[in-house]
Parts: structure tokens; C-alpha cells; sequence
């Protein structure tokens, strides 16, 4: 079907639409009412329906291909693979059930998972969907502090850790950040699960708290756990936001709704059908860990690859020798990781057979155009920018090549998936705004099946943060966006990044899109420095790409006359520093807040969620030194 049809069907008949593509999972009692909105902006997909995601990810296709691989979990830092077939798959997952059932977790509970990418981390969560208990995964590079807030939020029965993780061939304990959690929570769940990979010798244990996975595998070996029938709008687990603009958010998802979207997407969007294999490099603890390593292409009956590692370790050709040894159709990362990638030598991508591998989705952040170039040609298939959100759980603008593939326009992530009603309006009258004019990016409730059902244990905050911008009821992504005739959109950065200069408002993204065009420039984050005279004024932090030899003082001259060039005089610049790293949240999005804080000596907030803090030493240094270009 074509793309316009299938989109229009889901505006006009919804509950056509979305009854047709409930037909894709299986259900225990089918849905008595396909959306309720009864209460909006709370909506309910498939009430009275029951149905369970681990049987949609499992169970379902053991008659079928019980032989075929569901999972393969490769780390590039321990050197293991594991692979697993779907029977392989459910006898792990009924084991881990049964191990969960033993410490007494049951329907409605709450289990913090704190797990890099392996194996178990996804045996954890499709246990806790089988039992009806609610995950929720924690990034595994957050600190304690990050860990303990989220376990005071979330109150779980039960907390999964590992002994350590590794990056870059260095071990990274996790146990200690784990004490230090339940030390600084409030809530104590009564035990610690973990999965001792052996990687920290020193890892000490709390007597009768901490017990061992694998003796505990080892009592519960072969034992058969019964799916919990789960009606569509029970939560089936938590995800916290970022944090890159405040406080995260715990978002909750249903099991109806978000079955049927991942049913959906997997085919329609990512092209991946029963049998097909998928790679998505992302960590288990984001939203797209979630939908797109675990649910998505299990449900679909595929082979998803889970990978630990850094893209460049042990070289930048890892990625590539992967997607060629398992036959890899669809690929998808992040603009982060193919700039890291970027900065290395574009032979790594000549080197694999890539002949099985048809498209590169990227998400979570603006994939800027000359990044976009440089990974479209070096690998020769089409590269699908998609915008989401944690809280929409799939993507929200994009093509969907699983349907037909329309045309690729760099910068913009494409069009409206089914079910998202998109409206660009003013800020301030909150009227739609004509083709071409930039406002903010909203959606007409309901929200499709997939996206957040509620905030947990917080429908007022569900209802203030997202619905209570506008005289309308709407859901407000906080992004800027602009549409063109045809509906391709194009994401101009957060609401709360906008700078104003002289009376000119200007996302911060513009102008370092603009100074990215620049052939020396990796990266670039544009922060709005107060100016007594023009209100605020754009400070420019660049990164250069391997191997430059020009003076840094002449890339700052040429990315700010870029800048000029494009996007006129008063975009211009008022200083540009060129640095060795930017600071980026765990997820890879730039914490522009931080560099705002050091440009100004304000206080920068929340800082728990940031990747590298050594990022803001160099940014500290560099302001030291003073800029390469300006005053
Ligand atoms: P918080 O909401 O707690 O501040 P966050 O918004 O960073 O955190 P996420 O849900 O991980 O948490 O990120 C979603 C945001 O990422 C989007 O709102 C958008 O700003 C950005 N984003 C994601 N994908 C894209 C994309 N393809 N193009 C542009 N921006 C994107
Ligand atoms: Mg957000």
C-alpha cells in the first residue's frame, strides 16, 4: 500500500484503521472497544482486549521458527557472542519468570533493571512482560545519583544489576554505583538481582540482599511459566526521558496499544518482515533499546542484533563486519555514532560485503546535513532520519520504506507516521501556521497507539507538561518545527533553545547547522549569551574532524562567515571556540544548559545525566583561552 493511503486511513478511520492493524498480534480476548476518549487527553487503545508482549515476542513464533534466531548479543568489549534461537529465547525467558516469581515479583510490581547490553537484559524485560511485572531498564552508564532517583520514582519490587560493564576495553564496575543507589534512595527493594558476568573480581556482595542470577538459573532451569493475560491499558513498563531540558519524566506505556504500534512499524516503517534481520546500536536503556533491539523485531518474528561496544572499538569497522556476517537489511543508530565514525578514515565502510544491508534509520537528535552526506554515500543505501520522542516510543516523522519509499530530503525527517496528527502553530496564538513558517510542533489528541499512556504515578504532570501549552487541547512536543507544501518537516531544535538576538529569534540549531556546513567542522553547539546591547547573542563551540590541518582561527573566520552567508548578519557569531569534545547527555544529545552556565557563571542544573565531565573541563579551558574568533 502506499504511503498517502495508508496515513490518510489512520486520520480519517482510525479505528478502522487501527482494528485492521490489530489483527497483526495476538490476542487473548480480542478489544470490545478499538479507542476510547472518553477522558482525553488520556485515550484507551483496544479496551477490554487482553493480551501479553512476551507471547507476541515469543511464544507466537516457536511453532513457526523456534529454530531461527531471535537474539544476538555481541560484545565487541568481552569478545562474547551469544546467539539465540526463538526456542533457545522463551527457555531463558521462563527461566528468568520463574526466577522472578521466586523472590516474589508478580503482576503490577516494578522491577528496576540496571543492565548494559547483554543477553539478560532482554530476558529480564520480556520475564517481567511475561509475569505482567513492570520494567523499568536504567541506562547502564548512569551514575548512582541518576539510578537512585529513578528507584524512589518507580518503587520496585525487585533491582537487576550486573557486576560491572566495559567501554573501550576499560571495565566499568556497576555494583558499587549500585550500593551507592540503595545507600542515597529512599526506597530499599528488599533484594538485588545480579548477573555476575565475572569482569570485577572485587565485587562485594550484602548478605541475604544480593543473590546470584546464575544459581538461581541453575534451580529454575527448564521450568514453564504461564504468560499473565494483561488487559491492553495495564502498564507494561517505564521509561524515564533524558533530562536534557529538566527533570525526567517517567514515562508509562501500555501493552494493547504498544504491541500493535511495534506490529506495525516494524513492517511499514523499518521494511522488517518474519525471518529478516534487524541491528539497532542502541542501548537497551533508551526508548529506541526498547522498541527496536527487544519488542519490535521479536514481535515481527525476525533477528535482532544487540551490541555492546563503542563503534570504534576494536576499530571503526565493526559495524560494518557485523551487518555483513548476519545479513543485516535494516540498520539504525544515531547521528552521534556516525559522527564518531565520521572522524575516522571512510575506508572502514568499503572494506564488507554490505550488499544484504538496504537502509540506515538515525534518530534521537537533529541529523545535520553534511552527516547525513557523508554516511549516504559511504555506504550507498538510502539513510532514514526519524524524529521521536521517549514519550511517542516510535517514530513520530519519517518514511516508511516498508511501504514505499518517497523521497529523501536532507534535513528533514520526513513525513507523519500513521496516527499522528501534526499541526506547526504559533507559539503565542497557537493558530496553525501556513506552509513554510516555523512554529511549534504539536499533535491533535489522541496520541496513537504506542505513545505514553500517562506519566507514572502522575497523570497531573502527564496533563501540565504535555497538554497544558495551548488553548486547544494539545500535545506539545517542545520542538520547533517547520512544514513544507508536502508535509516534509523539519525539526528547528527545542522551544526552550531559541535565542533572540536584536529582536530576531533564531534556534541555536539553525546556526550550528549552518556552521556544520563547514568541511573542518565535526560538531557544533550554539548557546544565546546575554548581550546588554542585542539582547542575546550566538556563541559558537565547534569540534574539528580528525586529521585538519588548517589553523583553528581560520576555520572560526570561515564557519562564521558561513554563517553570515546563510543565515544573515545577525546570526552572525559573537564568538566561536573551537574544542576537543562537546558536552552531551548519556543519550548523545548536546547539554546546551551546561554550556550556557559556563558562558554566563549561572547555574547549570541537573548535570547528573551528562556523559563526560570532562567535556566541561575543556569547555572551561577553552573559555579560559578565549575564542578563536570574535571578542
Ligand atoms: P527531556 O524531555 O527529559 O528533556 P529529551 O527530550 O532529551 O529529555 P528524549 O525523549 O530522549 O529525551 O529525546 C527526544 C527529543 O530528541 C525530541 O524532542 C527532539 O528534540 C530530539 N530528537 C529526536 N529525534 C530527532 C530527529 N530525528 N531530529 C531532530 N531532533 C530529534
Ligand atoms: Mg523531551
Amino acid at each position: 500500500m502506499r504511503y498517502e493511503e495508508f496515513y490518510q486511513r489512520s486520520i480519517e478511520q482510525p479505528e478502522v484503521f487501527w482494528a485492521e492493524q490489530a489483527q497483526r498480534i495476538h490476542w487473548h480476548t480480542p478489544p470490545q472497544r478499538i479507542l476510547d476518549t472518553s477522558n482525553l487527553p488520556f485515550r484507551r487503545w483496544f479496551a477490554g482486549g487482553t493480551t501479553n508482549l512476551c507471547y507476541n515476542a515469543v511464544d507466537r513464533h516457536l511453532e513457526a521458527r523456534g529454530g531461527q534466531l531471535a537474539l544476538v548479543a555481541i560484545s565487541a568489549e568481552t569478545g562474547v557472542t551469544r546467539e539465540l534461537t526463538y526456542r533457545e529465547l522463551h527457555r531463558e525467558v521462563n527461566t528468568f519468570a520463574a526466577v522472578l516469581g521466586s523472590l516474589g515479583v508478580g503482576r503490577g510490581d516494578r522491577v528496576v533493571i540496571y543492565l548494559p547490553n547483554i543477553a539478560e537484559a532482554v530476558f529480564a524485560m520480556l520475564a517481567c512482560a511475561r509475569i505482567g511485572a513492570i520494567h523499568s531498564v536504567v541506562f547502564g552508564g548512569f551514575a548512582a545519583h541518576n539510578l537512585a532517583l529513578r528507584i524512589d520514582d518507580a518503587q520496585p519490587a525487585l533491582l537487576i544489576a550486573t557486576d560491572a560493564g566495559m567501554r573501550g576495553g576499560k571495565v566499568i564496575p556497576y555494583k558499587p554505583l549500585v550500593d551507592a543507589a540503595l545507600e542515597e534512595a529512599t526506597h530499599k527493594p528488599p533484594h538485588v538481582l545480579i548477573v555476575d558476568r565475572g569482569l570485577d573480581p572485587q565485587m562485594t556482595r550484602v548478605a541475604d540482599r544480593d543473590l546470584d542470577y546464575a544459581s538461581l538459573r541453575a534451580s529454575y532451569e527448564g521450568a514453564e511459566i504461564p504468560v499473565e493475560w494483561l488487559e491492553s491499558n495495564e502498564p507494561s513498563y517505564l521509561l524515564y526521558t533524558s533530562g536534557t531540558t529538566g527533570k525526567p519524566k517517567g514515562i508509562q506505556r501500555d501493552v494493547g496499544g504498544y504491541a500493535v504500534a511495534m506490529a506495525m512499524s516494524i513492517e511499514a516503517i523499518f521494511d522488517i518482515h518474519p525471518g529478516d534481520v534487524m541491528f539497532s546500536t542502541s542501548d537497551v536503556g533508551w526508548a529506541v533499546g526498547h522498541s527496536y533491539n527487544v519488542y519490535a523485531p521479536l514481535i515481527g518474528g525476525a533477528t535482532s542484533l544487540l551490541y555492546e561496544g563503542l563503534p570504534t572499538h576494536p576499530d571503526p569497522g565493526i559495524w560494518w563486519r557485523l551487518c555483513e556476517r548476519y545479513g543485516v537489511r535494516t540498520m539504525f543508530s544515531s547521528p552521534t555514532g556516525i559522527r564518531v565514525l565520521k572522524k575516522q578514515d571512510a575506508s572502514w565502510l568499503k572494506k564488507c560485503d554490505l550488499s544484504k544491508l538496504k537502509w540506515l534509520f538515525l534518530a534521537g537528535e537533529p541529523l545535520d546535513e553534511p552527516t547525513a552526506h557523508w554516511i549516504t554515500e559511504g555506504l550507498g543505501v538510502p539513510v532514514i532520519d526519524n524524529y521521536w520522542q521517549t514519550e511517542t516510543g516510535w517514530p513520530a516523522l519519517t518514511l516508511m520504506p516498508g511501504l514505499d519509499l518517497k523521497e529523501v530530503k536532507f534535513g528533514s525527517p520526513g513525513l507523519p507516521a500513521p496516527g499522528y496528527r501534526m499541526k506547526v502553530i504559533d507559539e503565542v496564538t497557537g493558530d496553525e501556521l501556513p506552509p513554510n513558517q516555523k512554529g511549534v510542533l504539536v499533535f491533535v489528541p489522541p496520541l496513537p497507539p504506542g505513545c505514553l499512556s500517562t506519566v507514572w504515578r502522575d497523570d497531573e504532570r502527564y496533563v501540565t507538561s504535555y497538554f497544558g501549552h495551548f488553548k486547544e487541547l494539545l500535545y506539545s512536543s517542545l520542538d520547533w518545527a517547520i512544514r513544507d507544501e508536502n508535509g516534509y518537516t523539519t525539526i528547528l531544535g527545542r522551544t526552550d533553545d531559541v535565542i533572540n538576538v536584536a529582536g530576531h529569534r533564531l534556534g541555536t540549531r539553525e546556526i550550528e547547522e549552518s556552521v556544520a556546513t563547514h568541511p573542518a567542522c565535526a560538531e557544533a553547539a550554539v548557546v544565546g549569551m546575554q548581550d546588554e546591547l542585542k539582547g542575546q547573542v550566538p556563541v559558537v563551540f565547534a569540534t574539528l574532524r580528525q586529521g585538519v590541518t588548517e589553523e583553528a582561527v581560520d576555520v572560526a573566520k570561515g564557519m562564521q562567515q558561513r554563517v553570515v552567508d546563510q543565515l544573515g548578519k545577525v546570526a552572525r557569531p559573537a564568538r566561536i571556540y573551537v574544542v576537543n569534545a562537546l558536552p552531551k547527555t548519556r543519550s548523545g544529545k548536546l547539554l546546551r544548559r551546561s554550556l550556557l552556565a559556563l558562558v554566563q557563571h549561572t547555574d547549570p542544573g541537573d548535570l547528573s545525566t551528562l556523559d563526560d565531565p570532562g567535556a566541561l573541563d575543556e569547555v572551561r579551558r577553552a573559555l579560559e583561552r578565549g575564542p578563536e574568533q570574535g571578542a
